[in-house]
């Protein structure tokens, strides 16, 4: 049998992206040079523009006003001539789900009619958002439903940020005048990029919008509460380390080549070892800040307690703890959850080398807002389960590897 050939690339289909008539440039997902020039260009004087930066993105980002006139510490012709030149623009939500256990999903559309899916997961003592990176994704990891979405682009700054302030428009979590924009009660405390595509595939409008989540005049959260996930695209890990600083979380799934090439494609480009060398150069590596390696369990494909073994004993010497994910089947998926007990047995293997082994509980699933699940609902160019399950190198005697 011939290798499957699957894409393996960066490369984004070119979908036009107009900008609405008018021509308005978004505040939203700017950096602080971009919005300072921005400012100076509408004629802001140059030795105030720090400070207008400074005002207009608390204004945006900590108080969630989308007009200008309702900043009332800048002057008024000030104002009239900002609501000029720009505007304060979120993507626009077109559907909200509340699943039976408090998770809410939205599907948000952006520029050009795509869309995409924000997930909100409550928890106790704190609340994740799980944003998207892009629309689909490139890679085409044989268990994921992003994956098989044909459709892909990148969203820009302004549209990663905008998830952000989409959610906290729902959750209501705009501060009150005087309330601390640190308090750390807050609805939405953390952000997980582990929705829609490969954010290293997406690097400069990740990490700037990430820097503005981690602003303290931003949306100031905390780097240690900003998880980035990544199916391991190798070259951009340092730079990751360097230019954002957040914590990293890597789709593993596999403890052999063989087994990782068919579940995450991207092992063919950068194998598990090549993975594991960046990982231990990562910048940032104590025992504070360890690296989640995230793991799917699949019935009979990566589940066994050998798999467990060699596991802890790849990872050795890297400050980790591993995240055990029960697959979340989605219409046609080709594999199916490893048993409750076969997850319980794994875990303790790797509870006993000395690593935390958390199961990540599915969350929404009523609404197809687990991990996996997400694609946006209008998307019709679908791959058909025979296409899946070739790329995945299954022939037509399913799942099972053993
Ligand atoms: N593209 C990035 C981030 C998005 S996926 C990445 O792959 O890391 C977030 C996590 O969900 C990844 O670990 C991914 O492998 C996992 N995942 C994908 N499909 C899944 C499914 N059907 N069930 C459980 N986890 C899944
Ligand atoms: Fe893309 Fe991540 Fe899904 Fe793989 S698991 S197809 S990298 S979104």
């Amino acid at each position: 049998m011939t290798e499957p050939t699957v894409p393996i690339t960066a490369d984004v289909l070119a979908v036009p992206r107009a900008e609405p008539a008018g021509g308005k440039r978004n505040l939203v997902g700017l950096t602080r040079p971009q919005l300072r020039a921005a400012l100076i260009e509408a004629g802001t004087p140059e030795r105030q523009a720090n400070m207008r930066v400074g005002q207009i993105w608390q204004w945006i980002y900590q108080k969630g006003v989308r007009d200008f006139a309702l900043m009332t510490n800048l002057a008024k012709e000030y104002r009239a001539r900002l609501a000029d030149a720009f505007e304060i623009r979120v993507p626009e939500v077109v559907a909200r789900q509340i699943s039976a256990d408090g998770t809410r999903k939205y599907l948000v559309r952006v520029a050009g009619g795509h869309e995409v899916e924000i997930v909100y997961i409550p928890e106790e003592g704190r609340g994740t958002l799980c944003v998207s990176s892009q629309v689909g994704c490139t890679l085409t990891c044989s268990f994921c439903h992003t994956g098989t979405q044909k459709l892909v682009r990148n969203l820009t700054a302004a549209e990663i940020v905008g998830q952000i302030m989409v959610a906290r428009d729902d959750l209501g979590e705009w501060p009150e005048p005087g309330r601390h924009p640190k308090d750390e009660t807050r609805l939405l405390s953390n952000i997980v990029l582990m929705g829609m595509g490969e954010p290293l595939y997406n690097f400069e409008a990740v990490r700037d919008a990430m820097k503005i989540a981690m602003d303290g005049e931003g949306i100031s959260l905390s780097r240690r509460r900003i998880t980035l996930s990544t199916s391991g695209v190798v070259p951009e890990i340092a730079r990751a380390g360097e230019e954002i600083g957040c914590m990293l979380a890597i789709s593993f799934h596999a403890t052999t080549d063989a087994v990782r090439d068919k579940l995450v494609p991207i092992n063919r480009r950068w194998n598990i070892e090549t993975l594991l060398e960046a990982l231990r150069a990562y910048p940032k590596l104590s025992n504070s800040e360890r690296i989640t390696f995230e793991y799917v369990m699949l019935d009979g494909v990566n589940d066994s307690d050998e798999d467990a073994r060699r596991l802890v004993k790849l990872i050795a010497g890297i400050p980790a703890k591993i995240n055990l994910i029960p697959f979340n089947e989605w219409p046609g998926a080709p594999y199916r959850r490893s048993p409750e007990e076969r997850i319980k047995a794994f875990a303790n293997i790797i509870y006993k080398a000395g690593y935390a082994s958390p199961v990540r509980t599915p969350r929404g699933e009523d609404i197809m807002a687990a991990c996996g699940q997400l694609k946006s609902a209008t998307e019709r160019a679908r791959k058909s389960r025979r296409e899946i399950e070739a790329e995945a190198g299954l022939g037509s005697g399913g799942a099972s590897g053993r």
